[in-house]
């Protein structure tokens, strides 16, 4: 179902969108998922984003989105994906309702449905943001709003968002993603990012996936299978010695805690990777190490130094990625 919502705006929606081709087919759409995406629509969103960077490198901001609402709804904890929207919205000259500092404060700790809270934010606002703890549940708010919905984050689901602006870091730092060799450490089990990630790398040729994890905490079988399928190159192991001689890329991931059902399981694993600047001596000259961060000990803080460290960098293009979707969705490409 497409939704393009019916408030007076200065100017057509859907004569923008035919003169934008609707925006790669963005135009009033939820993002959910990774699945959304082929290529095209990542070369598509890639270099709408590079453009943001630019202009964000040259002016700061400008009013694109002027008069257009963002509600930003994030029923677990965020710094970078409530800040990065937010950031992105005001810098495209439009304004955010946030909901980010917990939804103990809104009437969600009154007993409201996660359906009622939409359809009202949507009275209010041309785009909606949502993270949430249940697999699942962008999909059953975007089935009630008639704005768009922006996935961030639903549980041990996904993280569509974060998984483009990895992507987007891999292209910019390493200018190419086809045949590359990504290695991924940590919490592959609940990682959402992983997830994302994984399903994205699919899309690419040559690629060589890497899974260092503890037993506990292994790619989800079905995603496994997904890979398998597809005839992705893919090994297994516990030990990130094993794999960062060959990696191009190391993305490192925090051990979940907050979905452990038993604290005892998290003790366990909770300390099982540190990367070090000793170990980075044998990775290649020219790789990444990227994390979506917070980071809990899994990257020592020496490590920063190294140009290699990508990690911050990402950050920052989390937000030209999100300015990108933004203005795609609400048909201003
Ligand atoms: N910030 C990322 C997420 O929301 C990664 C993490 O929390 O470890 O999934």
């Amino acid at each position: 179902m497409e939704k393009i919502h019916n408030l007076p705006r200065l100017f057509d929606f859907e004569a923008m969108a035919q003169k934008t081709g609707n925006g790669n087919g963005f135009t009033g759409q939820d993002i959910l998922s990774v699945s959304q995406f082929d290529r095209e629509r990542l070369s598509y969103i890639f270099t709408r984003s590079h453009e943001m960077r630019e202009l964000v490198e040259r002016v700061g901001a400008c009013d694109l989105l002027k008069g257009y609402v963002l509600a930003c709804l994030f029923y677990e904890p965020s710094t970078r994906t409530s800040a990065s929207f937010i950031a992105a919205m005001e810098r495209l000259g439009g304004s955010v309702i946030p909901i980010t500092q917990g939804v103990q404060f809104s009437s969600v700790s009154k007993g409201e449905s996660l359906p009622d809270t939409i359809r009202t934010l949507e009275q209010y606002a041309d785009v909606i943001v949502l993270r949430h703890p249940e697999v699942g549940s962008a999909k059953l708010a975007a089935d009630y709003a008639s704005v768009p919905v922006i996935n961030a984050g639903d549980g041990a689901g996904e993280h569509p968002t974060q998984a483009l602006l990895d992507l987007f870091t891999i292209q910019v730092e390493l200018g190419r993603i086809d045949g590359l060799k990504i290695a991924m450490v940590g919490d592959l089990r609940y990682g959402r990012t992983v997830h994302s990630l994984t399903r994205l790398l699919m899309r690419y040729e040559d690629i060589s996936l890497r899974f260092v994890s503890p037993d506990t905490l292994r790619l989800p079988m079905a995603l496994m299978n997904e890979l398998l399928d597809q005839g992705i190159k893919v090994r297994e192991t516990h030990d990130v010695a094993d794999v960062i001689e060959n990696a191009d890329v190391l993305y490192v991931t925090r051990i979940q805690k907050e979905r452990f059902s038993d604290p005892k399981q998290y003790e366990e694993v909770r300390d099982c990777y540190e990367i070090t600047p000793d170990l980075m001596t044998r990775a290649k000259e020219k790789m990444v190490v990227m994390h979506p961060l917070p980071r809990v000990g899994e990257i020592h803080y020496h490590v920063d130094d190294d140009p290699r460290a990508a990690y911050f960098r990402q950050v920052k293009n989390g937000m030209y990625v999100r300015m990108a979707l933004l203005a795609a969705v609400l048909g201003r490409a």
